[in-house]
């Protein structure tokens, strides 16, 4: 029903693998790859995060076996995004098979899927710059500092203290940047939130937050955190969390578009995308399941706003922030030859 050149998806948040380190049958996954190919999700970044009841353990075997786990369950025939040239060359693969015919069946060739590793909190590197640069080795590309608890790094929205960086959280925020590894500020409480923003000159994402203003939780983000991404030329994914975007039962695609509707208010249009956190929630919004219902959340979109800036929001914007991101310079680690 849409050409596959039209409308491709970037969902910047899944827990596809902390599912699989769980045991999950990849069939039985809200992104399972048929559910992908039928929403026609092109990027998706798989977020390496350590169970809270596992960080006791040894969290940094947890996340080399998750790494595993994607290198050897998920990529497939896809591809790692881990610098600007690789982006690029994706982009324009993508572009040209969507548009041919496959002459030996008649039907379109199916574009790659691209990926990018995001580690969901520090628990796994403890206190070790060295445990971050072998992460950013194996393709590990963008890092959310904490999780909701407060770590050795910051204070996440669910330290009631609400501190922000530690000394050595200063160090591996001078350390990302110098690696080339893009910061995610998604579970940061307030002060860290503000304190990278003035620590780290790049543009940076909230992967999967919602409005604070719309709805109050404290995963979601105040008006003036949202401008300051804007103003940084970041980018900000709209999360599926049902709990983030209303106290109303059942969550509708109504209450999410109300969050994007302010979102795009304070002038989000070139800003805002999709962050689902599907695998990393056991309840949805209504008609939001699975990574096959953003043909509903597209046809949804169509139905409001101009199809470019649909495009915007499902994919492009997405796809921009990483060029920006990147562009500066070639990540350290990426591979002389390909970088
Ligand atoms: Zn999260």
């Amino acid at each position: 029903m849409y050409s596959p050149s039209t409308y491709p998806v970037a969902d910047a948040h899944v827990d596809i693998l902390y599912r699989l380190y769980g045991g999950e049958d990849p069939a039985d996954l809200m992104a399972s790859r048929e559910h992908l190919e039928t929403g026609n999700v092109r990027i998706l970044t798989c977020a390496v995060y350590v169970p809270e009841e596992k960080v006791a353990e040894d969290p940094w075997a947890s996340a080399l076996a998750m790494i595993d786990l994607f290198y050897e369950r998920v990529l497939g025939n896809g591809i790692l995004l881990t610098n600007l040239k690789q982006l690029e060359a994706f982009e324009a693969e993508r572009k040209n098979r969507a548009n041919a015919p496959n002459i030996t069946n008649g039907t379109h060739a199916s574009p790659r899927r691209a990926f990018v590793l995001s580690l969901e909190g520090m628990e796994a590197i403890g206190h070790s710059l060295m445990r971050l640069r072998i992460l950013n080795r194996l393709g590990v590309r963008l890092a959310g500092l904490t999780h909701n608890p407060a770590n050795a790094v910051a204070d996440g929205v669910g330290e009631p203290r609400g501190g922000g960086l530690t000394q050595f959280g200063e160090a591996i925020v001078e350390e990302m940047i110098r690696i080339g590894m893009g910061i995610d500020v998604a579970h940061l409480s307030e002060r860290a939130f503000w304190q990278v923003m003035e620590q780290d000159p790049r543009p940076m994402l909230a992967s999967h937050v919602a409005s604070r203003r719309v709805h109050d939780h404290r995963r979601n983000l105040y008006d003036e955190q949202i401008q300051a991404l804007i103003a940084k030329n970041g980018w900000i994914g709209l999360t599926f969390v049902p709990s983030f975007i209303s106290d109303e039962r059942p969550v509708r695609l109504t209450h999410l578009l109300r969050h994007l509707e302010h979102l795009l208010s304070l002038g989000g249009e070139d800003t805002v995308g999709i962050g689902s956190d599907f695998d990393g929630i056991e309840t949805t919004i209504e008609g939001l399941t699975h990574s096959g219902d953003f043909v509903t959340l597209r046809e949804t979109l169509l139905q409001l706003y101009p199809a470019s800036l649909v495009q915007k929001i499902l994919y492009d914007n997405f796809i921009q922030f990483l060029r920006r991101l990147w562009s500066d310079r070639t990540p350290v680690g990426s591979g002389a030859t390909d970088a």
